[in-house]
């Protein structure tokens, strides 16, 4: 396998591809066989240390660094990985496990961040204004945080990255990122193209470890990183908020969720299903938008259940290398026991499984896609995020009903309604407690638009116009002008 080959399997800490200290390396496996990949490096604490030493070293004569300097590097390596789609999107389906056309997708969506925030660089405005007893003009404008930490999960390995490497490339930050250890080797090709782009030594360093708690703690608490940008579960979000808190560092958390998807009896049941594939089933359901909870009127629940369940049916399952596959491995075994726990919890009390639902034989992580009906609300999947090819549906009879039950949840990170009635889209989407609302249509994701949630799901945005303020402070001069 040439392109996991061509991956420098080294921590990435000053411009230099070195070692971890104590030689330990951590072993990269594929979901679909079991079969390890390869070894990386596994960084202790002291690489860690170290790593954030070499950001701050960068930081002063990075953010002195033109605007369209820093423009132009995102925009060469969004060139280069629009290129390198082919050998990227391999990589991040061995390492991974999502079939090799999402792949390609997750590519190209990686990509769009750095040419959005590319053209974002040039963009970062200030402002020049007399205080309203006219002595005084405010002057304010905007510098880059500082040294960031990046921490990232594996369900996304290269989108999770460029959406927090670009923006604080375009502001101006230098920046540690810690990918998940289940899926380094995109965050390490990554770092090798925005070398290629003209990236400065010491901008990105990357570490990889199988030690997060040992790495990170100390940094956060070092005082030398202002910023942490983490994309990962609420449950590791709030220890990471609590150690911020001692020393006040920024913060944007990209949490968990537990999307509900509402289906009223005026939707389009085409849109409806062909949307419910899409929020379901995108990347294995391995997603933090995907649906867990699918509430459909009474009055059409039967007919929209059995077609969601012949679509789900036809899916073919296997290693995504190969051709024609809909569904890969999830990423590990405990994620599928964890997807086929809540399944047989739901029938204990009282589901019908009309699709799949049985542990499949032979080796990899598969689970087949599954559709529930007749799910008792005290089921574990109501409030689990499943991170699995798992349709659990409920029903409902009117409008505040489903309302309710969709904002029964402490996530509010993504919600899908389908309905042709426009009074009601509206007046439901502003009733959803979620950050993101997708309206007839089950993909919200998109690099031009504010990703983030609510509630327990998150704290900021990333993508879109305000992207890049979480990673730019104000600061204000006050000149006082003379008679
Ligand atoms: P996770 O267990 O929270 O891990 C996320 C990252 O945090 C990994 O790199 C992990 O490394 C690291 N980590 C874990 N414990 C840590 C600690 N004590 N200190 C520092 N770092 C720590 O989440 P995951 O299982 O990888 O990803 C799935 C979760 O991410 C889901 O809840 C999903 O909803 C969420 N997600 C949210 C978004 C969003 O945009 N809101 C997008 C994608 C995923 P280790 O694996 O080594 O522990």
């Amino acid at each position: 396998m040439t392109v996991v080959h061509d991956v420098p399997k080294q921590l990435y800490i000053g411009g230099r591809w070195q070692d971890a200290e104590s030689g330990r390396t951590l072993s990269v496996d594929n979901p679909a066989t079991g079969e390890e990949l390869c070894q990386v490096a596994d960084a202790s604490p002291a690489d860690g240390r170290r790593a954030a030493e070499a950001a701050v070293a960068a930081q002063a004569a990075w953010a002195a660094t033109p605007p369209r300097v820093r423009s132009e590097i995102l925009r060469r390596a969004y060139d280069i990985i629009i290129a390198r789609t082919e050998d990227l999107a391999l990589l991040m389906t061995l390492e991974m496990g999502k079939p090799l056309t999402e792949a390609r997708a997750e590519v190209a969506y990686a990509a769009e961040f750095f040419r959005w925030f590319s053209e974002e660089a040039v963009r970062i405005d200030g402002g020049l204004t007399t205080a309203p007893d006219g002595k005084n003009r405010l002057l304010v404008t905007r510098q880059p945080v500082g040294p960031c930490l990046l921490i990232t999960p594996w369900n996304f390995p290269l989108a999770m990255g460029t959406r927090k490497i670009g923006p604080a490339i375009a502001a101006g930050c230098t920046m540690v990122l810690k990918p998940a250890p289940q899926t380094p080797l995109s965050s390490l090709a990554l770092a090798g193209i925005l070398t290629e782009a003209g990236l400065p030594e010491g901008v990105l360093n990357i570490v990889t470890t199988t030690d997060a708690a040992g790495v990170v703690e100390p940094l956060l608490r070092g005082g030398q990183i202002r910023k942490l940008s983490f994309t990962g579960s609420t449950q590791v979000g709030r220890i990471l908020l609590a150690q911020c808190a001692d020393t006040v560092i920024r913060t944007s958390m990209e949490l968990g969720g537990n999307a509900p998807l509402i289906v009223f009896d005026d939707a389009d049941l085409d849109v409806a299903v062909e949307g419910t594939m899409v929020a379901k089933m995108r990347n294995m359901g391995e997603s933090c938008c995907a649906a867990n909870r699918i509430y459909v009127h009474t009055s059409v629940a039967e007919e929209f259940a059995t077609r969601l369940a012949t679509r789900m049916a036809a899916l073919k399952v296997g290693p995504g290398t190969e051709p024609g596959i809909d569904v890969g491995p999830l990423i590990d075994i405990a994620g599928r026991a964890k997807a086929h726990d809540v399944v047989r919890d739901a029938v204990k009390r009282g589901a019908t499984v009309l699709t799949g639902g049985e542990l499949p034989e032979g080796p990899g992580c598969f689970y087949p896609p599954t559709v529930l009906t007749g799910v008792s609300a005290d089921s574990a999947i109501i409030d689990t995020e499943v991170f699995g090819p798992v349709a659990a549906i409920l029903t409902f009879d009117d409008e505040d009903e489903a309302v309710a039950a969709a904002n029964d949840t402490e996530f509010g990170l993504a919600a899908y309604l389908f309905t042709q009635n426009l009074d009601r889209a509206l007046r439901v989407s502003e009733r959803l407690e979620s950050g993101m609302i997708g309206l007839n249509t089950g993909l919200v994701s998109n690099p031009a638009a504010p990703f983030g949630g609510v509630k327990q799901s998150g704290l900021g945005r990333e993508g879109g116009r305000v992207g890049i303020e979480e990673f730019l402070e104000y600061k204000y001069i006050a000149v006082p002008v003379g008679a």
